[in-house]
C-alpha cells in the first residue's frame, strides 16, 4: 500500500508546495493548514471542492490523537488525557487552568530511554519518537475537546524532548504559525533531563522559549545515582551549556528539583544547590530560579514524598541564599497520578486482555 501523506506535519509553505505539485492552487496550503489546526477532518473542509476533499481522505493522514480516557479534576478543572495514536500507542497530555490562560503539558515520545529512577514514563523504555504531527496533534485535540483556547505549552509529559530534537523543533514552528494556533514562543517551555548537545543546538535556533533543566541533585555522585544521563553529561558540562544558552538567548532558565525524601532534601543539599548555581552563573547577571516539586510516588521506584514543611524549609534556605525558589502547586491532585502512570495502567490492562486488536 502506498504511504499516506502526513499532512499535519507540514508547515504552510510546505503544504502550498504539496498542493501545487498536485496541480492545485498554492492557497489551498494555507486553507488546509488552518482547517487542520482547528481540528477539521478532510471530509468536513467545506472550503475545498468535494473531489479534493475525497482525494485528501484517500491519500492523506490526519494524525490527530483520539481521546482514549479523560480524567477531570473536581478540585480545579485540570484534565488528564490519555490519547491514542494511529498505531495504537498511548501518550498523556494534561490541561491545566491558570489565571494567565490554559496550559497544556504534552508528551514528546512514546516511552522514554533516559532511565531516571523516580520516573514512571521510562519504566518500559522508549517505544518510538512522536512525529511533528503527533506533538502538534495533542494541542489541537485537547483544544477541540475542551472548547477553550490553549495559550501555553509545557513539554514536560512522557519522553525526553531533546532526544526527539528535529521533530520537536518542527513542532515549535507548527504551533507558532499565526495561520494556525498562533502560540508565541514565550508561552512555550521545554524541559530536559540534560542532553547537552540538544541544549547547545537549541541555543543556536534562538527560539525565545523557556528552558527548564531537571537538575534534582547538587553533586555528580548524587545525580548519577538517580539520572543515568549525568554520566554522559555531568553537572559541569550541563551548567556550562545552560550558561551559553542564557548568553545567546537572554532567556532565564528554570531548574526543576524533585524533592526525594531522605535523598536530596536536607539543609545541606539546599546550601550546596544554591552554591552550585551561583558559582555556575557568576558574572552572567542571570536570575536564578528553582522550581521545587515533592516527588509523586511511583510504586515501582520506592522514592518517598516528604512533608510540606520540609519542602518549605528547603525553599526558604534557597531564597535566603539569593536563589529564587518556588514550590510547585499541585494542580488536579485527584487526577494527578505521576506522569506516565495512566499510560502504564492502560498498557497493563491491554496486556491482560490480549491487546487492542
Ligand atoms: N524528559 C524531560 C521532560 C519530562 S519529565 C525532563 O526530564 O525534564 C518532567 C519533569 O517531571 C522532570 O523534571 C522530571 O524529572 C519530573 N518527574 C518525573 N517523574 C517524577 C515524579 N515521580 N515525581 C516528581 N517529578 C517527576
Amino acid at each position: 500500500m502506498e504511504q499516506k501523506t502526513d499532512l499535519l506535519s507540514l508547515l504552510p509553505h510546505e503544504m502550498a508546495a504539496w498542493f501545487t505539485a498536485l496541480g492545485q492552487p498554492a492557497y489551498r496550503g494555507r486553507q488546509v493548514f488552518s482547517a487542520l489546526a482547528a481540528g477539521t477532518q478532510f471530509s468536513d473542509m467545506t472550503v475545498l471542492p468535494l473531489a479534493l476533499r475525497e482525494q485528501l481522505t484517500r491519500t492523506c493522514e490526519y494524525r490527530l490523537p483520539t481521546v482514549e480516557r479523560k480524567l477531570v479534576s473536581r478540585e480545579d478543572g485540570t484534565v488528564k488525557y490519555l490519547f491514542r495514536l494511529l498505531d495504537g500507542a498511548c501518550i498523556e497530555s494534561v490541561l491545566m487552568r491558570y489565571k494567565h490562560g490554559n496550559t497544556l503539558c504534552i508528551s514528546s515520545q512514546v516511552g522514554c530511554r533516559m532511565g531516571c529512577r523516580f520516573c514512571a514514563s521510562t519504566i518500559g523504555g522508549l517505544v518510538r519518537n512522536l512525529l511533528p504531527s503527533e506533538l502538534y496533534g495533542q494541542v489541537i485535540a485537547a483544544q477541540a475537546d475542551d472548547g477553550e483556547r490553549i495559550s501555553n505549552i509545557v513539554m514536560m509529559g512522557i519522553g525526553e524532548p531533546l532526544d526527539n530534537y528535529d521533530h520537536v523543533v518542527k513542532f515549535l514552528h507548527l504551533v507558532n504559525r499565526e495561520e494556525g494556533l498562533n502560540i508565541g514562543y514565550r508561552h512555550i517551555s521545554l524541559s530536559t533531563s540534560g542532553l547537552v548537545p540538544g541544549i547547545l543546538a537549541l541555543a543556536r535556533e534562538s527560539f525565545p522559549i523557556t528552558l527548564s533543566i531537571s537538575l534534582h541533585a547538587s553533586t555528580d555522585e548524587q545525580r548519577s545515582a538517580i539520572m543515568p544521563v549525568n554520566r554522559a553529561y555531568p553537572l559541569k558540562e550541563l551548567l556550562a551549556a545552560c550558561v551559553s544558552y542564557y548568553r545567546s538567548t537572554g532567556r532565564r532558565i528554570s531548574f526543576e528539583y524533585t524533592l526525594l525524601a531522605g535523598q536530596n532534601d536536607s539543609p545541606e543539599d539546599a546550601r550546596r544547590l544554591a552554591d552550585l548555581l551561583k558559582n555556575a552563573f557568576r558574572g552572567t547577571g542571570a536570575p536564578l530560579h528553582v522550581n521545587l516539586i515533592r516527588v509523586n510516588e511511583v510504586a515501582e521506584t520506592g522514592f518517598r514524598r516528604g512533608s510540606a514543611e520540609s519542602a518549605n524549609r528547603f525553599m526558604e534556605l534557597l531564597n535566603r541564599q539569593g536563589v529564587v525558589a518556588t514550590l510547585r502547586r499541585r494542580l488536579g491532585a485527584d487526577v494527578n497520578a505521576a506522569c506516565g502512570q495512566l499510560r502504564r495502567s492502560q498498557m497493563q490492562q491491554e496486556a491482560d486482555h490480549g491487546g487492542t486488536d
